[in-house]
């Protein structure tokens, strides 16, 4: 379903993602672990293209995309892939300016073209899906931290992405809101969504990934199921992050 090949991302000198290799199955889904800095963030947003890798190959289902130092790669080719992926961001990022179902709906209508109905009736499905269609009118600012990132998934969800990228989606938020969003999170696993989750949140990777990826300065030390690779870990690095977890 994923498949990062050979990929390596540059900010000038710096380099942040080195030779990664990885492939997460259709229905999977992978926590991205390890230290501040380590390049998780940047993996994710190279999967979805809000950063051009530097070389190497994102394949999302059929669509792949191939890099080149120097070799600019066409914005509608970009965007193509990026429409298979969904992202929900660690501060909600919700429009302020639009109710929750506005917020769910905005994408439907101004970049798909859906009729203003038809987006309002999948809205609402997700909104509930979500726990939150009692809320659907209901402004950003006036949701707690939970409950607008539970609007936020839905949002990510709408267009039927194939995966859904999440970056510490429950970093901001207290353990009692974080289990929220762990729980609907834990359903969408349930359901067979393919997602991939950046998080220092052992409770979230524990419970919803089946798989985890331990990325500490741009480069895979090790990966597996998420029972092995937190119950027994194979590297002394990898061993000592998970420590500190506990
Ligand atoms: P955290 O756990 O703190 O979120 P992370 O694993 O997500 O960390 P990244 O944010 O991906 O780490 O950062 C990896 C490296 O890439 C860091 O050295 C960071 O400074 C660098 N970096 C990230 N984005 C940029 C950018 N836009 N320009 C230059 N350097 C960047
Ligand atoms: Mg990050």
């Amino acid at each position: 379903m994923i498949e990062l090949s050979n990929l390596e991302k540059r900010f000038g000198d710096n380099v942040v993602l080195k030779d990664i290799n990885v492939a997460m199955s259709e229905g999977s889904v992978t926590a991205l672990v390890g230290p501040s800095g380590g390049g998780k963030s940047t993996l994710l947003r190279c999967i979805n293209l809000l950063e051009i890798p530097t070389s190497g190959t994102v394949r999302i289902g059929d669509e792949a995309l191939s890099f080149r130092p120097g070799v600019k790669v066409a914005t509608r080719d970009i965007q193509r892939l990026r429409r298979q992926t969904g992202m929900v961001f660690q501060n909600f990022q919700l429009f302020p300016h639009c109710t929750a179902i506005g917020n769910v709906m905005e994408g439907l209508v101004t970049v798909l073209k859906w009729p203003a109905d038809k987006a309002r009736a999948r809205a609402l499905s997700l909104l509930e899906k979500v726990g939150m269609a009692h809320k659907a009118d209901a402004w950003p600012a006036t949701l707690s931290g939970g409950q607008q990132q539970r609007v936020a998934i839905a949002r990510a969800l709408a267009p039927s992405p194939r995966v859904l990228l999440c970056d510490e989606p429950t970093s901001a938020l207290d353990p009692e809101l974080a289990q929220e969003v762990v729980d609907v999170l834990g359903q969408l696993a349930v359901e067979g969504t393919t997602m991939v989750m950046a998080t220092h949140d052992l409770r979230l990777a524990s419970k919803v990934a089946r798989e985890v990826v331990f990325l500490e300065a741009g480069v895979v030390v090790e990966k597996g199921p998420v029972d092995t690779v937190f119950r027994n870990p194979q590297h002394q690095r990898t061993k000592r992050f998970i420590a500190t977890l506990r």
